[in-house]
Parts: structure tokens; sequence; C-alpha cells
């Protein structure tokens, strides 16, 4: 509201008064500055009243009806004792012509989704856990695909050799269940998003630097896997198939669903009871490891010291620096959060990447663009 304030025209205002003064000649008429000075008085005594209206909120009608429908969101919290997050859909920058950057809060994408997402694929009606008017969601509302399938044959290895740590994961979750897909037509969730992928082991390998370092520039995100969860699942950036708030779609009970080529991945971590593997440093709201981002940091609950960390506790990537374990020894250094607000993982790569032919050739099998387009 103060951006609303004209305090600049003061200045201005008085300093019209000296350089005319100056100008004057020998001889100015008393009149001639009798007038001035008038004038002069007039301006300041409009400015005073303005000011006064801006304090007083006449002019502040937005900021009224912005906490008008927070007043609304607080009264439908308090009814239903629901908790509602912010959609981020439309939220994001992007790596283009017009080039954005980072940006806190938005996810910085390899692409512009306008250009990305021409067909619709994913959720074909907004469910009753979305509300578009308030642009909100509400995660106790989401729609949750049936099924509890687990997977023996899945594997997640992290193994450290020299500088890199290798990632070999089949794409299927150790230890936590995923739901029934394609979704049936007799599930609920149907109704909204007729998911028709299904869950298929893929054998990837990734290498990722094992001394991760910040990097001068943070760098763009593509449409899928920035990391990988302990547990073996890939953790993706915060686009849904139509390039809207993945809170669209519907997800198992670990808030996991596969994608168009099979690839079962997670956008959203926190608050489920799933990845239950890591490292912790205090018995409650652990600050725990969930895996690895393709930089090399680790990406850890969304707690720390016993505190709820949410997006606008961190930095423009969704991290920051903080004492953490990792692996093994408890230092200072960068660190990503997953949070229950949008984007939910990370918003960019704070760290550099290894360009290596085992990292092309797993970008090649999930189609993932190559590093920095
Ligand atoms: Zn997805
Ligand atoms: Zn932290």
């Amino acid at each position: 509201m103060n951006e609303n304030i004209p305090s600049q025209n003061f200045p201005n205002q008085n300093m019209s008064i000296n350089p005319m003064n100056q100008n004057m000649p020998e001889h100015p008429s008393r009149k001639r500055n009798l007038v001035i000075l008038a004038s002069s008085l007039i301006g300041v005594a409009v400015l005073v009243i303005i000011l006064a209206l801006v304090f007083t909120g006449a002019f502040n009608t937005s900021n009224q009806e912005d906490a008008q429908k927070e007043d609304n969101n607080q009264s439908i919290l308090n009814q239903e004792d629901r908790e509602s997050f912010p959609l981020g859909t439309g939220k994001y920058s992007f790596s283009g012509p017009i080039f954005s950057g980072p940006m806190k809060g938005a996810p910085y994408f390899c692409q512009s989704l306008k250009k990305v997402f021409q067909t619709k694929i994913g959720a074909h009606v907004a469910g009753p856990w979305i509300d578009e008017k308030n642009g909100v969601w509400y995660p106790e509302l989401r729609a949750v695909v049936d099924g509890e399938n687990y997977w023996p044959d899945a594997y997640a290895k992290f193994t450290v050799v020299g500088n890199i740590r290798k990632v070999e994961i089949n794409n299927l979750p150790v230890g936590d269940p995923t739901g029934n897909f394609p979704v049936a037509k007799n599930d609920d969730a149907y109704n909204y998003d007729r998911n028709p992928n299904y869950v298929e082991a893929k054998s990837i390998v990734w290498e990722i630097p094992r001394y991760p370092e910040i990097a001068k520039a943070a760098s763009c995100v593509p449409l899928q896997t920035v990391g990988y969860a302990l547990n073996g699942i890939p953790l993706f950036s915060a686009a849904d198939g139509q390039g809207r708030d993945p809170a669209y779609e519907v997800s198992d009970a670990c808030q996991g669903h596969p994608g168009p080529i099979h690839v079962y991945h997670y956008h959203i971590v926190a608050g489920n009871e799933c990845i239950e593997i890591g490292e912790s440093q205090s018995p409650e709201k652990e600050t725990k490891l969930i895996g690895y981002i393709l930089d090399g940091f680790g990406i850890y609950s969304q707690y720390e010291n016993g505190k709820e960390l949410f997006t606008s506790d961190l930095d423009e990537c969704h991290g920051h620096i903080s004492k953490v374990l990792f692996d093994g020894v408890e230092k200072e250094m960068y660190h990503y959060h997953v949070t229950r607000d949008y984007p939910y993982t990370i918003s960019c790569f704070k760290g550099t990447q290894i360009d290596s032919a085992v990292n092309s050739k797993a970008r090649g099998m999930l189609n993932m663009p190559p590093i920095g387009l």
C-alpha cells in the first residue's frame, strides 16, 4: 500500500520553490512571490490529504478484499477443520528467449509450459479438493487411488565410488506400496483422473556428485526427474500433465503415480508416511534425508529444529544452508527440503550436475532433455 503514497512528490514540490526563486529577475514583484507561495501551500495541502486518505485505508480496497477472502478461507478451515494450500498453477519461470531466471516459490523450468502442454492429459476435471475460485487446494480431500501393491523385486542402491554417488534403481518402491494403476473404473479417483499408465520396472543408473558444490548460477529443472528418493522412486518437479499444480492429479496413498512412459514418481512427498528409510538427527519432527537431487545435494523432510518448514523459509531453489546429517557426518552445508506447499520438491538446481555417458543414457531412456536445455 505504501506504493500508493506519492511521498516522492514532497521533495519535488519543495525543490520547485527554490529554483524558481533563484531564476527570478533581480527585482521580483511581491505579488508573483505570493502566488508561488500560495500554489506551493495548496500543493502541500493536497498531498497531506492524499496521505491521510491512504493511511486511513480509503484507497485500500484491494487489501480489504484480500482480507475478506482470507476471512472466508479461515471460516472454511474453522468450520471443516481442513488445511488448505495455495494452488501454484501458472507460478513458474523458465529459461527461454525472454529470460526470467530463478524465482523464489516458483519452479524455474527449462521450457515454457505453454509450449509443452498442448494435449489434455492428466486430471480431466478439477476434483472437490481444488478450489480454483479461492486459489487453494485441500490435501485431505484429494482422491486417493485404491490399492496397496508391494514390489519384492524393487531395489535402490546408493553407492559411493570416488567423487561419484552411483544411484541404481528399478523405478519400483523399496518397502512402500503403489496403488492400482491404470486407475480402475470403479475407483472414485476415476471420476477426476483416468490415469491410463501402469507401474513398470525400469533399470536406471545415474551418477551424481558425491561432494556437491554450489554452482555460479542456479540452473533450470526438467518437467520430470529432479532427484531420487531413497526408496528408489524419482522425485519430479511441480507440473502435472497439463502444466498445472500437480495437486490436480490423483495419486496413491504414497502420493505417487505413473507418467506417460510408465515412470512411477512423486511430485509431493511431505505429509505422507512413506519413504521411512533415511538419516535422522532428532527424535520428533525429524530432519530426515529423503533422497538425493541430481546435483548431489540431499533433500530432507519438511522439519528442522522441530519446526515445519514452508517454501517461504527457503531460497529460490527450495533449499538453504544449515547443519544437517550428510553421509553420517553432521555439517553446515547446502541442502533442499520437501514442503507441503507448492512447489513441493525443488525449484532449481543450486549445484552442478555430472554430464556423463551413464547419465545421458538414462536421460535418453527417461525422455529427459540434456542438462541446461
Ligand atoms: Zn506426475
Ligand atoms: Zn534445512
